[in-house]
């Protein structure tokens, strides 16, 4: 019988009484909590052996310094501050007009947003473009700060790289002397931040059909029409856009790359308005909208002819990488959480962790982090060597191929490592007041999606592999690093080299097919292409470093034969030591 609320009886004793499982039950839940690492560098063993790696002198001392600051301060900090903000009540706000009934497109945001964003850009994670290239400084910063998932703030961190590069590479030196500056200021107070709309309401993979328009002005300037569909940290202070200068040829040959400031320089808002800000699945403590330009001020950055180009190699491409860093703060905050949680969560009168069941799906997760966060740090090293013109063709090649492959699949493992998470943590997993976990799953679902779609990077690797053969360059580079592993390495090395060559013999097949079955075929052979690049990896650093922990060793070969074999030899009965063993690191 349901109960009227105003008569509820009183509660009997029986139903007061704590039970000793329950009492057990919830010290066990604290002591989940108490586990959890105070420092997320410190306690991440894998990343703290790469960072040498690919940073060496006098500038891995202050990386190092800066990680170790930031890494306590994004869990004592950062952590609590996003909870709020992400708290639906909290999220941000559209204020189109000022007190006295002025248009001023303002986003209000909750103070914790702004608290977050004080210790985030003072990591350095923006002001140590100063010292270009320097892609790993930025994205080892970008990697802890994403332990938070996207935090408010990781979006427009990686849109602001995207400005940032576009100032040191291709602006006049006016623009660049009085914008640049503001981007490279650690001080959030006194901070710029960028944006980057290119999606229109016909759709964001094909970016050719946008109608957007850019009119020329006498002075040489432009002025921007048109309407934008997704524009995500709207409240940036300059947007840099994509838009057909009028005359223009069709498709994405005729797009121009534009930088359109937020202001005029009366302070007035520059020509456009924000329809409404979207309701999002994901990272929704940061304010994405929709927008109309009517008139807006702008300036063409690079040769006319080169929009299109300096769009994806300045500032998609610099995001496609943030994304994955991202895609892995966040991955190994789920296995950081589903790890400890299985060593407190008992059941059936033990630890979970003690199930081998439990045991494999946690190995396989810290496996797949481990391997790729050393590939997506390998790209941030290769992009600097590319912008030092070190790089040789076949390098070249790989960075190419292997970026986009990267994002698809962090973004694909993103997803993957925040709903096994959930599952070890069972029901809890699915509470949002319980784990950060379900905000994380919403945001990997969105980094997905941005910064180009499974299938239209899969579509873009197989147009780039039939124009300029950019597979021949990834293999060759990935058996050139083969080259150079540990002796006592090498069965892996060889199942890796027999992999290989499964792979390209694949690869060839493809141009037998219709195109649409090709398309088809590749698709499974995207993943392949991944494992092999991060298993790769995973063996040379190994080559380059002094030694390895038995945790690294059952790390690498967890995942080649998780991922790469895609099989597991159980009768084999070092299976089951070797899940302890990876379990031994958090
Ligand atoms: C929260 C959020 C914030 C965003 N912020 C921004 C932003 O700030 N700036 C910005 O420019 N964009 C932004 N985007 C847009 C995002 O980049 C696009 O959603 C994305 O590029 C895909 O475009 P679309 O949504 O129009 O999908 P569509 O292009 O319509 O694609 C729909 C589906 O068709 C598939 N498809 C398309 N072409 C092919 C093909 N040739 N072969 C096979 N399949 C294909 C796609 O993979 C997808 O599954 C944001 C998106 C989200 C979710």
């Amino acid at each position: 019988m349901k109960q009227d609320t105003t008569t509820s009886p009183s509660p009997t004793p029986s139903t007061d009484a704590v039970q000793p499982a329950q009492a057990q039950g919830r010290e066990d839940l604290k002591a989940w909590e108490a586990s959890q690492p105070a420092n997320i560098y410190l306690s991440d063993a894998h990343f703290k052996r790469l960072v040498p790696l690919y940073v060496t002198g006098e500038a891995v001392e202050k990386l190092e310094a800066d990680l170790e600051r930031f890494g306590a301060q994004v869990v004592s900090a950062v952590d609590p501050l996003v909870r709020e903000n992400n708290l639906h009540q909290n999220l941000p706000r559209l204020e189109r007009y000022s007190g006295i009934g002025e248009r001023v497109e303002k986003i209000a945001h909750h103070p914790t947003y702004h608290e977050a964003g004080r210790y985030i850009y003072g990591s350095g994670v923006m002001s140590a473009y100063a010292e270009h290239p320097n892609a790993v400084g930025v994205l080892s910063r970008f990697y802890l700060s994403s332990y938070n998932g996207e935090a408010g703030h990781n979006c427009p961190l990686a849109c602001t790289a995207g400005v940032i590069r576009v100032l040191q590479e291709l602006a006049p030196d006016a623009l660049r002397e009085k914008y640049l500056p503001g981007f490279l200021n650690r001080d959030y107070d006194k901070h710029l931040e960028g944006a980057q709309f290119l999606t229109e309401v016909q759709g964001g993979s094909d970016v050719g059909q946008n109608g957007t328009r850019a009119e020329r002005q006498p002075d040489g300037s432009y002025r921007i029409w048109g309407e934008k569909w997704f524009c995500s940290n709207i409240d940036a202070d300059v947007f840099l856009m994509s838009a057909r200068p009028d005359g223009a040829q069709d498709g994405t040959r005729g797009l121009g790359l534009f930088f359109v400031p937020r202001e005029l320089d009366d302070g007035t808002v520059n020509n456009f308005t924000i329809r409404r800000l979207k309701d999002k699945l994901g990272t929704r403590s940061m304010a994405s909208g929709e927008c109309d330009f009517r008139g807006a001020r702008a300036y063409h950055m690079g040769a006319s002819e080169d929009g299109f180009k300096n769009m994806m190699t300045l500032v998609i491409n610099t995001s496609r990488l943030f994304n994955a860093a991202g895609c892995m703060g966040l991955a190994r905050r789920a296995y950081i959480t589903a790890r400890t949680y299985a060593a407190h969560r008992h059941a059936f009168g033990q630890p979970i962790i003690n199930y081998p069941l439990v045991q494999e799906t946690l190995a396989n997760l810290k496996a797949e982090v481990d391997a790729c966060t050393s590939g997506t740090l390998h790209l941030a090293w290769l992009s600097d060597r590319n912008e030092r013109g070190q790089a040789g063709k076949d390098e070249q090649q790989f960075l190419r191929m292997a970026l986009n492959l990267n994002k698809v699949r962090t973004a694909k493992s993103g997803r993957w490592a925040c709903v096994e998470g959930i599952e070890i943590l069972g029901g809890n997993g699915a509470i949002e007041s319980f784990s950060p976990l379900p905000r994380l799953l919403r945001d990997a679902i969105v980094f997905e999606n941005w910064e180009g779609t499974h299938n239209t990077l899969q579509m873009q690797i197989m147009r780039d592999m039939q124009k300029y053969g950019v597979h021949e360059g990834f293999f060759s580079y990935l058996e050139n690093r083969l080259r150079d592993c540990r002796a006592s390495d090498q069965t892996q090395v060889e199942t890796v080299r027999d992999i290989i060559g499964k792979s390209k013999k694949s690869l060839a097949s493809l141009a037998t097919l219709p195109p649409g079955a090709a398309t088809l075929a590749m698709r499974p052979q995207m993943d392949r292409l991944a494992w092999i690049f991060y298993a790769v990896t995973r063996l040379w650093e190994r080559g380059q470093q002094e030694n390895a922990a038995a945790v690294d060793d059952a790390s690498v070969q967890q995942f080649i034969a998780h991922r790469l074999l895609g099989e597991v030899d159980y009768s084999d009965s070092a299976v089951l030591s070797r899940l302890r063993t990876l379990l031994q690191d958090i």
